[in-house]
């Protein structure tokens, strides 16, 4: 049987070093090395899931396949590799407590003392171990910053472990941040001498310290850094700042992170097959054309909020070649009093997309965006509440069900086009009622979302991860997670269809709708599901390709007018001179 070996990878001096990207590179690095690996982020605060979390506070809460809410950095294990994350790989102190409670009521501990440790860190420690069950390696990413009161039990856990496991089997990793001083002209190495000291202070000494810096750290500092912090200078590695987060595995391998990692775990691995993520960073590097996106949101002033959402929209440049230029608009800006000045904001755009999300505020600035996308011709995304809204509108302004309305926004509606089906109206509890996690889905022949799928159908499904099946019948059948509670209401099903709109996937059972689109538009489809969690730059998820694709289209045929209408003018303006010189 495999003995695991575990990597636990904490961070200090300041939050937002790139800790999760630094892990998500070292899972890419070991599996190109062929080891089997997991993941699990141990986050510190006490909600049970980051579900019900603010957005604007936490940023995006990402969905695994088995339906669990949990942190965006598990969105950035599974970009980084082929791990299909479930909810044993997001562990909180809430959990944590809320199990460690449940026993000490139904008796477990026998009436003894319940206490941070053992009880608590025992309990951390059996997590750890049965996510990382039959992997050779697992990495384990502690949230927070060392220093932080919330993360001790998790730091005396995994202190613990090297005693438990032997130290050939545990490897800890620091992260830290190397500052330059303009004024002094010189790197600085005391915050990070003061973040090991106070890790060594609990009884962890890191053997590797990753340094984030604006530039490669010079050998003497790496010297100074490995005496003061008692590691091996080599063990001293730049995680230097790089334009795109997908060189950080390339710039972390050329630092010999990954050698350094199994000559401390001493284990067997081969070199690693680093070309696929060569691939990547060559081809952003040369990005051929430029597209820009709006995304039409409520969150957009926190673009951690959107973080797969950004992500995939890069995939899906990367795809075409292109590169994506966001723009994040408000939606609230369109509900203004000179919103039909400010909607001229969407006029540059060569594609529209309005994501998920919760709640009233900035719908009609939203719907009016719809609008525009679809009465423009503009290439149009609409991801659940996206894709919601796409019904809402066209229910107001092409059926002319002029109240037609959400029920989440309007619970008297005349027409709720989107509704609470039956079966969940009776749950009080409105947590109970999310549909979460993966679902199928079948794609109808002869539609837009069927050629989206079968055109990339081979790449995409490459990936273990990813399922997209042919059927027998013609149909596609595809597999995608879902966060949402409210579903488009089938009483109205045959009235959009009588009018051109078409429902091109929908649930097995032919019950839910799950993508939908219109005929007579270049590209207009909204889908019930969040794509966003199940891309990435090795295996871009059709839906972001294609929308880039349509994007691209657009902008080169814009750039057509545009330059005809200049070429014409030019023409008019020589016939002109022509004219007088003739004259
Ligand atoms: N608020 C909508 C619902 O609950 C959409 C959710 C979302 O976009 N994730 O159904």
């Amino acid at each position: 049987m495999n003995k695991t070996k575990y990597i636990f990878i904490t961070g200090g001096v300041v939050s937002s070093l790139g800790k999760g990207i630094a892990a998500s590179s070292i899972g890419a690095l070991l599996e190109a090395r062929g080891l089997n690996i997991t993941m699990q982020k141990l986050d510190p605060y006490i909600n049970v899931d980051p579900g019900t979390m603010n957005p604007f506070q936490h940023g995006e809460v990402f969905v695994t396949d088995d339906g669990a809410e949990t942190d965006l950095d598990l969105g950035h294990y599974e970009r980084f590799t082929s791990l299909s994350l479930t909810k044993k790989n997001n562990l909180t102190s809430g959990q944590v407590y809320d199990a460690v409670i449940n026993n000490e009521r139904k008796g477990t501990y026998l009436g003894k003392t319940v206490q941070v440790i053992p009880h608590i860190t025992d309990e951390i420690k059996k997590r750890i171990i049965e996510a990382s069950d039959g992997k050779d390696v697992a990495i384990i990413e502690i949230g927070g910053t060392v220093g932080d009161i919330e993360s001790l039990p998790f730091l005396e856990a995994i202190r613990q472990f090297k005693l438990d496991k032997g130290k050939d089997n545990v490897l800890y990793i620091h992260l830290t941040l190397v500052p330059f001083i303009k004024t002094a002209d010189e790197l600085k190495t005391k915050p990070t001498q003061h973040s090991v000291k106070e890790l060594r202070a609990i009884g962890i000494e890191p053997s590797i310290i990753i340094c984030r810096a604006d530039r490669v750290l010079p050998q003497d500092i790496r010297e100074k850094i490995a005496l003061f912090c008692n590691v091996e200078a080599d063990a001293v590695i730049t995680a230097k700042d790089e334009e795109s987060i997908y060189d950080v595995p390339l710039s972390l391998h050329k630092e010999k992170l990954d050698s350094k990692i199994i000559e401390y775990l001493n284990i067997w691995a081969k070199s690693p097959d680093l070309n696929e993520w060569t691939n990547i960073s060559e081809t952003l590097k040369t990005l051929k054309n430029l597209v820009t996106i709006a995304v039409v949101g409520k969150y957009v002033n926190l673009k951690e909020s959107y973080k797969s959402l950004n992500e995939s929209l890069i995939h899906g440049g990367l795809a075409n070649n292109v590169s994506v230029n966001i723009k994040y608009i408000n939606s609230e800006d369109f509900e203004a009093d000179d919103w039909k000045e400010r909607l001229k904001e969407l006029e540059g755009c060569s594609g529209i997309l309005v994501p998920g999300g919760f709640g009233s505020r900035g719908i009609n600035g939203m719907l009016k965006a719809i609008n525009y996308a679809r009465s423009s011709n503009i290439p149009y995304f609409g991801i659940c509440l996206g894709m919601q809204l796409m019904t809402v509108e066209y229910a107001r302004n092409v059926l002319g069900l002029k109240e037609a309305n959400s029920y989440e926004f309007d619970e008297i509606t005349p027409d709720p086009v989107i509704s609470i089906m039956d079966d969940q109206k009776d749950i009080g509890n409105m947590g109970g009622t999310m549909r979460l996690g993966a679902y199928p889905c079948v794609i109808s022949k002869n539609t837009l979302a069927y050629q989206i799928y079968y055109k990339n159908n081979k790449k995409y499904s490459a990936d273990n991860k990813n399922s997209v099946k042919l059927n027998h019948d013609g149909n596609i059948s595809i597999s995608e997670r879902h966060r949402h509670r409210f579903e488009f209401n089938n009483k109205y099903r045959e009235k959009f269809k009588a009018s051109g709109f078409v429902f091109s996937g929908v649930s097995p059972d032919d019950k839910l709708i799950e993508i939908c689109e219109l005929k007579d538009h270049p590209w207009y489809i909204g889908c019930q599901f969040h794509p966003e969690f199940k891309s990435s730059p090795l295996y871009p998820h059709p839906l972001f390709k294609e929308f880039i694709a349509a994007a691209l289209r657009y902008s080169n045929a814009l750039i057509g007018v545009q330059t005809k209408v200049k070429t014409k003018n030019k023409n008019k303006v020589k016939d002109k001179k022509r004219k007088t010189a003739a004259a």
